[in-house]
């Protein structure tokens, strides 16, 4: 500090002399200090009213350095007029100090007359401490070094400026708090948000987890609930083939056969619903034939409605599109649960489908409108809103069957294929759903000509075929059954492996023509089984076809990735199975014709079969189906046995599918 005093050039101190004498002119006290606080004004925010009060001071009253010590709260900090700013530990000057416990100012003198002073009149120098206080509250305290002596004479001068200055002090520090508050408050709110959005993605993490755990589940459930159904119903189908059956073990198969298909239904509800709950659901386009999907729809409710004694019409308009581009599976599931409902709630009367379609601005698209109209019982206006809900049924519980699942999916499938459905309905009168559908129209030029899959049934190999040896690799023992015993059935040469590596020894011993290949097995899996087995000798010209009874086509992709020539799902139908070896084999069979059962019901009511018999057996009977009473009605039924076996056959298995409704019509239109 002496070293800076010294050096002061000549030129430097004649000037601060000057503005000495000047200021000393200005008598007014007033004047000084309204100057100090014009430039004191000039700045705005803690650090720049700091940096203009010190510039402001040193420029009236000169002096080396000025520093200014000020409080926040319990924190000390320094402010000088170089701009240098820090965050005291403590205080670092014993004077500063004590101005802040007295809150009195003080006067320290410095003699360098003794020194080699370059200018010979300063040979005396002095600090002077300056408390900033606002009533008795000390604010800060200003520290001026090196004061020439001829500034004593502003002492006097300078108090009310201090004043001033403490209380521009305080409001900026008042200020600066309240920001600072505010700040910590914006900072504590933004870690707040981080903490939360860090908990949303940890939850959405483990909900992704749990999706993915629900997926697995459900891949799983559906292999263990579809494997034994495939059990089931291909037994039951394989055991209606044998001529020896009695008519009563044919009824029993016939209701093993339609509770399994049931039971499926409900489970593929439950499994669909699943999938589109966990976000699995994939639209596959492709061309198809939209009037042999309408059609198939209509021709698989016929006999449902017939049963009931209902009409089902389809009212066709010329605009309908034969082509389409769109998920084919999707869209039959859909029209099937919406014929199916319109059918399963309307007791008597119709049920008309039509079918239009409206030009949409792409003159490739166009929009299906179906409308499914029934004269059923209708829907109460309170119930509308929540049909499509899950697991919601209304209405009288006499009526309601099944699981409340299918509208639900039918509106979630529409709307992922860019779809609506919307419903009118009046109670006791009939509903009207309506689906609108966009969809690409398509040359039928564009369409892959696709296996048919009728119901003929498989009755051997033709002649001149050759025994083709087939390897079944399967782990469960009954399903490997039903395989083995459908293949040998029509007179091929049977091989068995019970998991991938015994599949892949048995493919290189025997060289079988056609491999089944299940997909879940221990110790090799199907998919690895059959990427060993495509990279043998001859394992190129193997037809490989998979057996899954996962739901999720991004596992079937897997198993076409590994080389398979084809996928059926379990449960599969057994014409299904063989229309697959005719695809890739050539295989050619002999065929049943299909047995068309609704004539069957039709002829008796046409033959007039019912009205020989006795007018009190048939009430007896009629009072039974009536009153929906199963054991009633079959002992009616026994006592018709002995007069007419067929029609008693006929009857007992309507009965026994709880068609009551068809026994009552065919005895009131006979006039009983
Ligand atoms: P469910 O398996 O019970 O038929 P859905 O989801 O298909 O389930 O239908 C939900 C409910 O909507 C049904 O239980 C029934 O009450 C009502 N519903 C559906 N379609 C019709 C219809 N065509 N006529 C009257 N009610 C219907």
């Amino acid at each position: 500090m002496l070293n800076e005093l010294m050096t002061i050039p000549v030129a430097e101190w004649n000037k601060l002399k000057q503005r000495a004498t000047k200021l000393a002119l200005e008598k007014s006290n007033q004047q000084l200090v309204m100057q100090l606080m014009r430039k004191m004004g000039e700045a705005s925010g803690l650090e720049n009213v700091i940096d203009n009060m010190l510039r402001s001071i040193v420029d009236v009253i000169g002096g080396a350095n000025l520093i200014l010590y000020y409080k926040i709260d319990a924190d000390i900090f320094y402010a000088d007029v170089y701009g240098l700013k820090k965050h005291l530990q403590q205080l670092d000057d014993q004077r500063v100090s004590n101005a802040f416990t007295t809150g009195e100012a003080s006067e320290y003198e410095h003699d360098f007359s003794d020194t080699q002073m370059l200018t010979p009149a300063f040979t005396h120098a002095y600090t002077w401490v300056y408390p900033l206080k606002v009533g008795s509250t000390m604010i800060g305290v200003f520290k001026m070094e090196s004061l020439h002596v001829a500034m004593r004479d502003l002492h006097n001068q300078l108090p009310l400026f201090f004043n001033y200055a403490a209380l521009v002090l305080k409001n900026e520090i008042l200020g600066h708090t309240r920001l600072q508050h505010i700040n910590n408050l914006l900072q504590q709110e933004i870690i707040i948000r981080k903490q939360t959005e860090q908990e949303l993605l940890a939850a959405k993490d483990e909900a992704e987890a749990a999706n993915r755990a629900k997926s697995i589940f459900l891949a799983n459930m559906s292999h263990e609930l579809r494997t034994p159904m495939n059990a089931v119903l291909g037994f039951s189908q394989l055991m209606q083939k044998d001529s020896e059956l009695s008519p009563a073990q044919r009824e029993t198969l016939n209701i093993i056969n339609n509770s399994g298909k049931h039971l499926l239904k409900l489970i593929n509800d439950v499994l669909d619903m699943a999938k589109i709950e966990a976000g699995r659901v994939i639209i596959e386009n492709g061309n198809f034939d939209l009037g042999a999907l309408i059609l198939d729809t209509i021709d698989m409710m016929h006999e449902r409605a017939e049963a009931k004694g209902l009409e089902l019409f389809l009212d066709q308009s010329s605009s309908f599109p034969r082509f389409v581009n769109s998920d084919e599976a999707k869209l039959r599931q859909i029209l099937l649960n919406l014929v199916g409902n319109a059918i399963k709630y309307t007791q008597k009367g119709r049920v008309v489908v039509y079918l239009r379609a409206e030009d949409l601005p792409d003159n490739q698209q166009c929009l299906l409108i179906c409308e499914i109209e029934d004269t059923g019982i209708g829907i109460a206006e309170q119930d509308l809103p929540f049909i499509f809900d899950t697991f919601v049924q209304v209405g009288r519980e006499s009526y309601q069957q099944g699981s409340g699942l299918g509208l639900r999916i039918t509106k979630q499938y529409a709307e992922l294929m860019g779809g609506q459905i919307t419903v009118a309905s009046e109670l006791d009168k009939g509903s009207s759903f309506i689906l609108k559908l966009p969809v690409t129209k398509v040359e039928q030029s564009e369409i892959i000509n696709k296996l048919v899959l009728d119901g003929k049934q498989v009755l051997g190999l033709a002649e001149g075929q050759p025994v083709y040896r087939v390897l079944i690799v399967e782990d469960q023992l009954e399903n490997r059954l039903l395989l083995k015993r459908l293949m040998e059935f029509v007179g091929f040469q049977v091989f068995e492996a019970v998991n991938g590596e015994q599949g892949v020894e048995q493919f290189k011993r025997w060289q079988p023509d056609f491999i089944w290949m299940d997909r879940r097995m221990p110790i090799m899996d199907g998919i690895a089984a059959t990427q060993k087995i495509r990279a043998l000798p001859n394992g190129d010209k193997v037809k490989i076809v998979a057996l899954t009874a996962s739901v999720f086509t991004e596992q079937q992709q897997e198993f076409l990735n590994a080389g398979v020539n084809d996928i059926v799902s379990k449960p599969y139908r057994e014409a299904e199975i063989f229309a697959l070896m005719t695809k890739h084999l050539g295989v050619q069979f002999i065929y049943d014709e299909p047995v068309i059962r609704k004539n069957v019901t039709e002829q008796l009511l046409n033959d007039e079969r019912l009205k020989q018999l006795p007018e009190a057996l048939l009430s007896e009977l009629q009072q039974a189906a009536m009153s929906l009473d199963i054991e009633q009605s079959l002992v009616a039924i026994e006592q018709i046995k002995a007069l007419d076996a067929q029609l008693a056959d006929v009857l007992a298995e309507r009965i026994n599918q709880f068609d009551f409704e068809v026994v009552t019509k065919l005895l009131s239109d006979a006039d009983i």
